[in-house]
């Protein structure tokens, strides 16, 4: 190539990695390092010998590769691709795949650990993985998109990382039901003639390719259920400084209105609580009144920007983080990890913090949290939604059923008192929102078993906190370490 080309390569591939955002706060330590000291602080408060604790805190396998793709100007990109199995003391492994240009190998590997110790508070059995794509997707075109998941996934295969009973993945921040799609069609192109249980390569599918009612919209649901059972106790209730349960004239503020953040804040906002500001990557608004959350994730996906949307009374132009730090009843991080950190907890509002995003709270502003009185429902009780209803999902395809063929007698009757119980406490319809395949009464059983893991785990976990006198973070790690050693011990360790 002539000089004038390659220098303008290089000056892109300089471009794009000054844009790149990392998440890491200056002077704490990397996402990884965080993960391990709260696991090394709950730990400490049960008896397991040290060795034991570190079978359980050790990551099991990783991989990194690169790939070329085409793309669609005719050059060539190498990609960037990774997968962390973080335990394999239950099979299949579980977690998502996330496309952003600021992947690497020890997010993915936390991001795998707390897959792990997510699914053991959320008492789902499999193990914890993660996997990632170092592109911003946005600035590919769908047909790129597409041929770099399809290799992905051929590299993941090729490399034992993929299958229904070994590693099965799902939607993370930057892929959706989409992406999904191209997965189970690539691993059904190579392995669906022998293997029968191939739907189940994958979750968070389209309708059409053997996904199920709900998932979109698990993780946000989750998040909702998890806060309305918070403040059904009282003991949380008075932690918090309230005095009557449900969400109604409660404000809120979130950060990231992607799939997570969206849905919870709509659910939130159903139930009667006010969203007040919305914070994203470039830009953030606030209204005390409350902002229309559909009105702004419809503006945001126009203009790429919430600046200037016109139900916002301030914005936050210049740093729009200092969104997190308005007055409100709950903060709700939904956006990428280490977001509150040591410099900006002291300037947070709230009463108590909903973690749907997966470490958005690094162990700095945790203690800071704890010294104002701040409670934190943790990443890995309250964001399991989406690998729960994914955990439906996978048993679905596992059986080859599609769950809901109820008579319409039984049907008609419970479709009404479901209808009613769930219209009054999410404020959706679900019959309104399942213009789905597999009909409505897959949908409640997905929200129904949905709503029973996330008030058990949170309960779980007040339970724990309260015989160790811990926070709710420790006592969530305390009981996914119980829960994983139980399996290991009883399994027998070597061979
Ligand atoms: N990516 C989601 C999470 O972080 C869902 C994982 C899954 O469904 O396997 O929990």
């Amino acid at each position: 190539p002539s000089v004038a080309p390659r220098a303008a390569f290089i000056a892109s591939r300089l471009m794009s990695s000054a844009a790149a955002s990392s998440p890491q706060p200056e002077g704490e330590p990397r996402f990884l390092e965080m993960v391990k000291l709260n696991f090394d602080r709950a730990a400490a408060l049960t008896k397991y010998s040290d060795d034991l604790l570190d079978v359980v805190k050790q990551c099991n396998s990783v991989i990194r590769f690169s790939f070329p793709i085409r793309r669609d100007d005719g050059t060539i990109e190498s990609i960037h691709g990774y997968r962390a199995q973080h335990s394999h003391h239950r099979v299949p492994c579980k977690g998502g795949i996330r496309y952003a240009d600021e992947v690497n190998l020890q997010e993915v590997e936390a991001l795998a650990g707390l897959m792990t110790y997510k699914c053991a508070v959320a008492a789902i059995p499999f193990g914890g993985a993660k996997g990632g794509v170092r592109i911003d997707p946005k600035k590919y075109s769908v047909a790129e998109l597409e041929r770099i998941t399809r290799r992905f996934t051929m590299e993941l295969a090729k490399k034992g990382f993929i299958g229904p009973g070994i590693d099965v993945p799902a939607p993370d921040m930057g892929t959706g039901q989409r992406e999904m799609g191209w997965i189970k069609d690539t691993y059904q192109m190579l392995f669906g003639n022998n293997d029968i249980n191939s739907l189940g390569v994958v979750t968070g599918k389209p309708l059409s390719q053997g996904g199920i009612c709900g998932r979109a919209e698990a993780t946000g649901l989750g998040v909702f259920y998890g806060v309305v059972e918070f403040l059904n106790n009282p003991q949380m209730l008075e932690k918090v400084g309230l005095t009557r349960p449900g969400l109604k004239d409660l404000t809120f503020a979130v950060q990231g209105l992607g799939n997570v953040g969206f849905s919870a804040a709509k659910f939130f906002t159903q139930a009667g609580a006010k969203c007040v500001s919305v914070v994203e990557y470039n830009s953030a608004v606030y209204n005390e009144n409350g902002l229309d959350v559909e009105a702004l994730k419809q503006y945001m996906s126009q203009k790429g920007t919430l600046e200037g949307f016109p139900g916002a009374t301030k914005s936050f132009a210049s740093n729009p983080k200092e969104g997190l730090e308005v007055e409100c009843d709950f903060l709700v991080p939904a956006a990428l990890e280490c977001q509150l950190n040591m410099h900006n907890a002291a300037n947070i509002k709230c009463r108590f913090i909903a973690e749907a995003a997966n470490g958005p709270t690094t162990p700095a502003a945790d203690e800071i949290f704890a010294k104002k009185g701040i409670v934190v429902i943790p990443d890995i009780m309250l964001n399991a939604g989406g690998v729960t209803v994914s955990y439906f999902e996978w048993l679905k395809n596992l059986s080859h059923v599609r769950f809901g063929r109820l008579t319409r007698k039984w049907e008609e009757r419970s479709k009404r008192d479901l209808v009613d119980l769930i219209t009054n406490t999410a404020g959706i319809n679900p019959i309104e929102s399942s213009k789905v395949f597999d009909g409505p009464s897959e949908l409640d059983i997905v929200y129904s078993g949905l709503e029973e893991t996330m008030v058990t785990s949170i309960n779980d976990i007040i339970n724990v906190s309260n015989e160790l006198g811990c926070s709710l973070r420790d006592a969530a790690y305390v009981l996914a370490i119980r829960r994983i050693m139980v399996v290991h011990q009883e399994a027998g360790i070597t061979i």
